[in-house]
C-alpha cells in the first residue's frame, strides 16, 4: 500500500499511519494555517524496515524520490539549486506523542557547496555557516550516534579561544572554524567523511528516524507509559523555515492556556534569533511569548487568533511549536497539551463555559488517576513559617510539596530510591536520558531551563513536583554537591520542594493534604450528574469519614465493625467474650462491647445524617483477636484469673489450619449467635437515639461470608426478632435493611435464593476474587509478580477485575438476584471498587453503586461517570 503522503493528503484521524505529528500537520495544512510543506512516512513503513532487517523495499524509495520531487516543486526550490536551495527537516514522530524521546535533524541538504549558496542567496553568511554546523552536529549524532557532548565541548573550545559569551554572538568565520572542527570529529568518529550528497543525507536521516523507534530512552518511556512497541514512528519531511536568520526572527513553544494551573490565555516561550530545541534545551534564556506583543506585535496578533482557532477545532489545549522568519510566522506543530491535574480540570471547566465542549467531553477529558495527583499535600503552614528558604527565585513548573535527599545523577537516585529513600533529584536541566532518576524522585530541581524545559514537562506529566530555572543554584553534577552563595550542600543532604511556589527549603518539612478547587468541585457535580452508578465510600473511623465527605460520596458502602474492636479496653472484652466459658462472663462482655458499639454507631451517623450507611457484622475469625508473644499472653492470663497452661490451651483449642477458610463471618454468628445480636442493638439503639434528637436513620446491615440459604435465613430470623423486641420495647419503629455479602462463590450461583431473603447484596471482590483463583490473599504477594512478569497473569486481579472468571460469577449472580427480586440493590464494597477499568464493567452489568476507600472516591465518580458515557 501507499507508505508516503503529502500534508495535502492526510488529516488529524490518521494518527496511527502518519503519527500525531504528521497527523496534525496535515490537519493544519488543511485548514489553510501557515506550515511548511512536506510529507509525512508511515508507520507502517517504519515497521516493515525495522522487520525486514533494517531495509526498505524499492516501493518505498520510489515513493520518496517522487515525493521529494513534489516537494520541489511545490516550494520551487531544489537540493541543488544555488538561487532556491531546499533544505528539510526530518523528524520523528508516534501516534502518542514521546516529547524528545526520538530524534530530529535539522538543515538538511547542505554541503559544503550549498552552504555557499545559501550565504549568497540570504545574504547572511553567519546564518548559514551556524545552519551548516547544526546539521553536522545533529546529523552526526542521530545518524552516526557520535555522543553530542563532543561537539559541544569543540564548541565551547572555540567560543572561549575567540573570547564569545553567547552563540549568538559568533561571526561567518567563526562557524566556519567550528564546521571544520566538526567535519574533523565527524571523519575521526566515523572513519567516513561527511556525506555532502543530499539524497544521501536524507535516506541516512531516514532510517535514522526510523531506527531511534528502538533506542533505549524511547523503549523506557513506552513502558513507563504504557505504549505498546509494535507501533512504529512516522518521519516527517518538512521545508526549513528559519529563526535563526536574524534579529526579525526568532522560534518558540507556547501553550493556549497555562499547563501547570490552567488560567487561560497564551502562555509560552521564545528566543530571537534561535532555531530548534533551542527553547527547551536551557542554553539561553528564553522570554515570555507575552513580550512578542510589543516586539512583533503583528506577528503576536496572528498567533493568537490562529491558536485559538487551533483549540477551538481540536477542542482541547493546544500545545505549539512556531517559528518566525523574517517576521513571517509559521506553526510546526500542535498537540493537545501536557498539563497537570489542576490545570485540567480548571480546563475542561472553562472549556465548557466557554461553550466549546459539553459536560460529557470535559468529564471524558480527565484520565481518572490523574485525580490522585491533584490531592497534592502541601507544606504545613506553621512549619513553614519557621523553615528557612534556602532560595525563592526558582520556576514552579509542577505544583506539589515533597521533602527528601539530594542526589545528583539518576543512577543514584534510582539506587537510593530502590533501598527505601525518598530522593530529590538536582540536575542543571535533564535529558531524556534522566528518566530512569526523574519517575522514582519525590521532586525535580534544575538551576537552568525554562516552564517548557524538558523536566518540567516531564515533571508535569508524572505529576512529580518540580521547580526549574532555579539560578541561585550552582549545581556542580560532577563533584556532587550544590552551593548556593556561600552554602554548599551535598549529596544526601534534605532539603523541601515547594512545586507551586518555587521555594527550596533547608531539611524536611511535614505535609497536609490538598483541599480541592472550584473547578475540581464543579466538575465533580457534572461527573454525579452524569453517572448511572453510585459511589460510596468503605469508611468507620471519624477522620476518614470527615475526609471522604469532602468528595460528596453517597453514603458509606462498608461500615467493618471489626475496626472499632482493637482499642485496649475494648480488644479485653472481645477477649474475654472469646476465651471465656462461662455464660456469665461471655454476657457480661458483650454488654460492655454493646456500651462502645452504641457510641461508635451514633458517632457514624452523626457525620453522615441520613445518608444510608451499611454495617457489615463481624468478619474476622477470632483468632485475628488472640493474644500473641509472652507479654501479651502473661497480661490477659491475669485478666481472665486464668493459669498460663489454661490460656494456651483455650487458644489450641481455637486455632485454625485456615483461619480466612475458616470459623468467622455469619459462620461466628451461627455457633454464638449472641454476637450478632449485640451488634444489631448497637446498631439500632444508637438509630433510635439519632430519631430522638430529629435525624432518621436507616442503617443497612450486612450479614458476611453467606454462601447457604440457611446460612441467611437463620440469622435474618434471629437478629429481626431482635430488634422487633428492642423497637417494642422503646415504643418506636426504625426502617432498616437486611442484606448479604456476595463473596463465596456458592452464594453467586445460588443468588436467586439468597434475594428471596436479601434488601441487597454486596459483592465482596477480594474475598471472592481469592476463592475463585484459590489465591491467598495474603500470600499471593509472594508469586503474583512472577505471573505478571511471565505473562501467565496480563494484571493482577485483586487490583482489577477478572472478567472472566471473577467477572463471569458476578454477572451470574446479578441475572439470578433480579429474577427472584427485580429492585434488589446491588454494590460492591472491594478494592476493584475504586478502580477505573472495573468500575467500567461495573457499570456494564448494570450495578446500583461500588464503595471503596475514601480517597478514590473522587477517582471512582469520574470512571463511573465515563463508563456511563
Ligand atoms: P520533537 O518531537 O522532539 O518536538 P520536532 O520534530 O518537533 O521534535 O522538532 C523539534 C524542533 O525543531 C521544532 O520544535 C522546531 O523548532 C524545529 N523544526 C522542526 N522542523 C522544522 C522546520 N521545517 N523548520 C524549522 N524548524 C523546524
Ligand atoms: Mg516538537
Ligand atoms: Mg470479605
Amino acid at each position: 500500500g501507499k507508505q508516503v503522503y503529502s500534508f495535502h493528503e492526510g488529516n488529524q484521524d490518521m494518527r496511527e499511519l502518519l503519527g500525531g505529528k504528521g497527523a496534525n500537520l496535515a490537519e493544519m495544512t488543511r485548514l489553510g494555517l501557515p506550515i511548511p510543506a512536506g510529507f509525512t512516512i508511515t508507520t507502517e513503513a517504519c515497521m516493515a524496515y525495522l522487520t525486514n532487517h533494517k531495509k526498505w523495499d524499492a516501493e518505498l524509495q520510489a515513493e520518496i524520490d517522487q515525493h521529494i520531487e513534489q516537494l520541489e516543486n511545490e516550494t520551487g526550490k531544489s537540493f541543488n539549486s544555488p538561487h532556491h536551495l531546499l533544505l528539510v527537516s526530518v523528524r520523528s514522530g508516534a501516534k502518542q506523542s514521546m516529547p524528545g524521546m526520538m530524534d530530529t535533524i535539522l538543515n538538511l541538504g547542505l554541503n559544503d557547496k550549498t552552504v555557499e549558496s545559501l550565504a549568497t542567496e540570504t545574504n547572511n553568511p553567519t546564518f548559514a555557516y551556524d545552519c551548516y554546523r547544526r546539521l553536522i552536529q545533529m546529523y552526526g549524532n542521530v545518524v552516526n550516534g557520535i555522543p553530542s557532548y563532543l561537539f559541544e565541548d569543540e564548541l565551547s573550545q572555540v567560543k572561549k579561544q575567540q573570547g564569545i559569551q553567547n552563540d549568538t554572538d559568533m561571526k561567518a568565520s567563526d562557524w566556519q572554524l567550528v564546521i571544520a572542527i566538526y567535519k574533523d570529529l565527524y571523519h575521526q568518529q566515523t572513519e567516513r567523511d561527511f556525506p555532502q550528497n543530499p539524497k544521501e543525507q536524507l535516506y541516512g536521516a531516514i532510517e535514522a528516524v526510523f531506527s531511534s523507534w528502538n533506542n533505549e530512552r524511547a523503549k523506557v518511556y513506552r513502558q513507563l507509559n504504557n505504549i505498546p512497541n509494535d507501533l512504529g514512528t512516522a518521519v516527517n519531511i518538512q521545508e526549513m523555515v528559519y529563526g535563526n536568520s536574524g534579529n526579525q526572527s526568532g522560534t518558540g513553544v507556547a501553550f493556549t492556556r497555562h499547563p501547570a494551573t490552567g488560567k487561560p490565555g497564551i502562555f509560552g516561550e521564545y528566543l530571537i534569533n534561535a532555531q530548534g530545541e533551542d527553547v527547551v534545551a536551557g542554553i539561553r534564556t528564553p522570554k515570555p511569548v507575552s513580550d512578542l506583543a510589543q516586539a512583533m506585535p503583528e506577528i503576536y496578533q496572528q498567533f493568537v487568533s490562529l491558536a485559538e482557532k487551533l483549540e477551538k477545532h481540536y477542542k482541547d489545549m493546544q500545545d505549539i511549536e512556531f517559528t518566525i522568519e523574517n517576521e513571517k510566522l509559521f506553526f510546526l506543530q500542535t498537540r493537545n497539551g501536557k498539563r497537570t491535574a489542576k490545570a485540567a480540570f480548571q480546563i475542561a471547566v472553562d472549556l465548557v463555559e466557554e461553550g466549546i465542549i459539553s459536560k460529557e467531553e470535559a468529564v471524558m477529558q480527565i484520565e481518572p488517576k490523574s485525580v490522585d495527583k491533584l490531592l497534592h499535600p502541601s507544606f504545613d503552614q506553621e512549619a513553614i513559617d519557621s523553615a528557612e528558604i534556602l532560595t525563592n527565585v526558582g520556576l514552579p513548573a509542577s505544583p506539589g510539596a515533597a521533602s527528601g535527599r539530594i542526589y545528583f545523577d539518576a543512577e543514584m537516585a534510582k539506587e537510593r530510591a530502590e533501598a527505601g529513600e525518598k530522593v530529590i533529584l538536582f540536575r542543571q536541566e535533564t535529558s531524556p536520558e534522566d528518566i530512569n532518576g526523574m519517575v522514582v524522585s519525590e521532586a525535580i530541581v534544575t538551576s537552568r531551563g525554562g516552564m517548557t524545559s524538558h523536566a518540567a514537562v516531564v515533571a508535569r506529566g508524572m505529576g512529580c513536583c518540580c521547580v526549574v530555572g532555579c539560578q541561585e543554584l550552582d549545581i556542580d553534577e560532577k563533584n556532587k554537591q550544590v552551593t548556593i552563595f556561600d552554602e554548599v550542600l551535598i549529596e544526601g543532604d534534605e532539603v523541601s520542594v515547594d512545586g507551586t511556589k518555587g521555594v527550596i527549603y533547608r531539611g524536611k518539612i511535614p505535609t497536609v493534604p490538598s483541599t480541592s478547587d472550584d473547578a475540581f468541585q464543579k466538575l465533580m457535580a457534572w461527573a454525579k450528574e452524569i453517572s448511572r452508578l453510585d459511589v460510596r465510600m468503605n469508611a468507620e473511623t471519624i477522620n476518614d469519614i470527615r475526609m471522604g465527605l469532602n468528595f460528596n460520596p453517597d453514603g458509606i458502602g462498608l461500615v467493618r465493625t471489626e475496626h472499632m474492636f482493637f482499642a485496649p479496653e475494648r480488644l479485653r472484652e472481645m477477649r474475654r467474650f472469646i476465651l471465656s466459658q462461662h455464660a456469665y462472663d461471655q454476657k457480661a462482655a458483650l454488654d460492655k462491647i454493646l456500651r462502645y458499639q452504641i457510641e461508635d454507631f451514633k458517632a457514624i451517623y452523626q457525620e453522615m445524617q441520613s445518608h444510608p450507611v451499611v454495617i457489615r457484622l463481624l468478619d474476622p475469625p477470632f483468632h485475628e483477636f488472640l493474644p500473641a508473644g509472652n507479654r501479651d499472653m502473661q497480661m490477659v492470663a491475669n485478666q481472665m484469673n486464668l493459669t498460663i497452661n489454661q490460656l494456651q490451651a483455650r487458644i489450641e483449642e481455637l486455632t485454625e489450619v485456615n483461619p480466612m477458610l475458616g470459623h468467622r463471618g455469619c459462620r461466628l454468628a451461627i455457633s454464638y449467635p449472641d454476637l450478632y445480636k449485640m451488634q444489631v442493638e448497637a446498631i439500632i439503639r444508637a438509630a433510635i437515639k439519632m430519631k430522638q434528637s430529629g435525624v432518621r436513620v436507616k442503617p443497612e446491615i450486612m450479614i458476611p461470608l453467606v454462601g447457604m440459604k440457611e446460612e441467611l435465613t437463620r440469622i435474618k430470623e434471629d437478629i429481626m426478632a431482635h430488634i422487633e423486641n428492642i423497637l417494642i420495647e422503646n415504643k418506636t419503629y426504625i426502617a432498616y435493611s437486611v442484606g448479604t455479602m456476595l463473596e463465596v462463590p456458592r452464594a453467586c450461583f445460588i443468588a436467586d435464593e439468597l434475594s428471596e431473603q436479601a434488601d441487597f447484596f454486596s459483592f465482596g471482590t477480594n474475598d471472592l476474587t481469592q476463592m475463585v483463583y484459590g489465591f491467598s490473599r495474603d500470600d499471593a504477594g509472594k508469586f503474583i509478580n512472577h505471573y505478571l512478569s511471565q505473562n501467565i497473569l496480563p494484571f493482577d486481579p485483586f487490583q482489577t477485575i477478572d472478567r472472566d472468571g471473577v467477572g463471569e460469577l458476578v454477572k451470574i449472580a446479578v441475572k439470578k438476584a433480579r429474577q427472584t427480586n427485580p429492585n434488589i440493590k446491588i454494590g460492591v464494597c472491594g478494592e476493584l471498587g475504586g478502580d477505573p477499568d472495573s468500575i467500567a464493567f461495573f457499570t456494564e452489568v448494570g450495578l446500583d453503586y461500588v464503595s471503596c476507600s475514601p480517597f478514590r472516591v473522587p477517582v471512582a465518580q469520574l470512571a463511573a461517570a465515563q463508563s456511563t458515557i
